[in-house]
């Protein structure tokens, strides 16, 4: 059964208010192209809908449908006719879901990675010597400590050791 979250709802107004201008046209699921290869599976309106109605244990807990598979490539915003920022809604969502340890593995690594390359995909050796053989510029490497220091400050890295418990 659905149940009706209003604080919920009230979060994501608050954190966004963009949210409360939807009508359902469904222009931004039909122009999404990760619901076009899911076979409409993933349905941004839905997740808006749901988000409208406050249902947070479908949203957070069941994760239906599953706001990790969004690309973040904007198309949606762009093509909204009511300006409705759909990509921040869903980072509300995607903290939330992070909070509860409703994260996909891929993410879990890639932030372990960011704490401790200050990159999510570190450079091997092979890279860097191919990358001097042709000629192109040392990459700087990132200030990890302020990183470190930025995720600790957003509690990132405590949910991501939580993670591993
Ligand atoms: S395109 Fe905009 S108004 Fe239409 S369903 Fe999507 S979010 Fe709502
Ligand atoms: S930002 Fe996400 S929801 Fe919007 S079109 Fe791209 S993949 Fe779809």
């Amino acid at each position: 059964m659905n149940v009706i979250n209003f604080d919920f709802r009230n979060e994501v107004l608050k954190h966004n208010a963009s949210l409360s201008y939807c009508y359902q046209c469904s222009t931004c699921s039909g122009g999404c192209p990760i619901a076009l290869i899911t076979n409409g599976k993933y349905n941004p309106r839905k997740i808006i809908e749901e988000a409208i109605l406050g249902l947070q244990d479908k949203l957070i807990e069941r994760q239906d449908p599953n706001p990790w598979l969004c690309s973040t490539c904007q198309r949606c915003v762009e093509l909204c006719p009511q300006n409705v920022e759909l990509t921040e809604i869903f980072t509300l969502i995607k903290n939330r879901c992070f909070e509860n340890h409703k994260y996909p593995e891929a993410f879990y690594i890639q932030g372990h990675s960011v704490y401790e390359n200050g990159v999510a995909i570190p450079y091997s050796n092979a890279i860097i010597v191919r990358r001097k053989n042709l000629g192109l510029p040392v990459i700087k490497t990132a200030p990890i400590e302020e990183i470190q220091m930025l995720m600790k400050e957003t509690n990132f890295e405590k949910n991501i050791l939580k993670g591993t418990e």
